[in-house]
């Protein structure tokens, strides 16, 4: 019998909800999950301490390890602590879940995700972003087993974080017009079923009135992350979340180190790109990120007009295999001084 249709990995189980912690034990005593029960609990700085304390006397056999940083070196350190094992658990931020996903990959152990924050789209993602020799790169690891979104823990942290998971999610939209643009331009094959995973969560968060600190704004945050980690597996790439955005983003960190969160930087990319592309999304973007206090000018990461110029003018190096609107214009770099100049003008009034 012929394979009829794709198969993409999914997580078993996706729970996002106020008191979604305290499932952990009956969901890692799913055989799936844990056959023996030989868990690895990986928890990070700040608060993924106070779950691990939470979490503790459901878990009788589970080892606890800290990890630091989001470094490949953390995750190769951690993967060799793994041999006895039968699943990793990752309790934490984005730097945290991807050392675990990472280390967990390389064992090739199930692997649960614990968000204790939005920050980015990483949490049910088959990538993990960590640095090597002091540069970030992303890497392609197994998706997480299951995921857990714990609300009560995510409205306690900064709202910078929110907004930088709410920018993420948005930038989607500038992503997908991107590979739009290069099927168009370029005959580059373009995923109908990756697409509608990641416009379907970024477009419930585009218009939405209610702000950061409601409920149903961070549920409707926590999926449309969890549906970029989808549309990524079912594309194999990141291509659907991933466009002039990234690329920009992936020059400022390259350029100026520790600039800005992730998803301010895609933010302020996506919009920039959207005001290049002169498409649609340019409007209610820039509204959407002005009424959540999100970044939309350079100056709002911390950045000059001119350093911005020079990431833009970096930004088609960082990955040289994608087609973007940047790619498409080829701007030199008085063309795009020209064009940040209008863009800065346009929005900062
Ligand atoms: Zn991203």
């Amino acid at each position: 019998m012929p394979l009829l249709a794709r198969m993409i990995p999914c997580p078993l189980t996706v729970d996002v909800r106020s008191g979604a912690m305290a499932s952990l034990g009956t969901l890692l005593s799913d055989g799936r999950i844990s056959s023996q029960g030989q868990v690895a609990v990986v928890v990070g700085p700040g608060q993924g301490e106070q779950v691990a304390a939470a979490v503790r006397p459901a878990l009788a056999n589970a080892e606890f390890y800290a990890v630091e940083g989001g470094t490949v070196e953390a995750a190769l350190r951690l993967a060799d602590s793994l041999r006895s094992h039968d699943a990793v658990v990752g309790i934490g931020g984005g730097r945290t879940l991807d050392v675990a996903k990472y280390a967990a990959s390389m064992t090739g152990l199930p692997m649960v995700a614990v968000a204790t924050s939005l920050a980015h789209d990483g949490i049910a993602s088959p990538v993990a972003s960590l640095e090597y020799d002091g540069r970030k790169q992303s890497y392609g690891v197994q998706m997480p087993i299951a995921v857990v979104v714990d609300l009560d823990y995510v409205r306690r942290c900064a709202p910078e974080q929110l907004r930088s998971g709410l920018g993420d999610a948005l930038s989607n939209l500038s992503a997908l017009a991107d590979w739009e643009l290069a099927s168009r331009e370029r005959g580059e094959p373009f995923d109908g079923l990756a697409a509608a995973l990641a416009r379907s969560g970024a477009e419930s968060l585009l218009r939405r009135t209610d702000g950061l600190d409601s409920v149903e704004f961070l549920i409707a945050l926590a999926e449309a992350l969890v549906l970029s980690g989808l549309a990524m597996a079912a594309a194999g790439s990141s291509r659907p979340c991933s466009g002039a955005c990234h690329e920009i983003s992936h020059a400022i960190d390259g350029l100026y180190p520790g600039t800005a969160s992730h998803g301010a930087q895609v933010a302020v990319g996506a919009l920039f790109a959207s005001f290049l592309r002169e498409d649609d999304l340019l409007e209610t973007l820039g509204a959407a990120l002005a009424r959540h206090g999100a970044a939309r000018l350079p100056r709002d990461l911390g950045l000059t007009n001119e350093q911005f110029v020079a990431a833009v003018a970096q930004a088609p190096a960082t990955r040289p295999d994608r087609y973007t609107i940047l790619e498409h214009l080829a701007l030199d770099e008085d063309g795009i001084r020209d064009r940040v100049g209008s863009y800065v003008d346009a929005f900062d009034r």
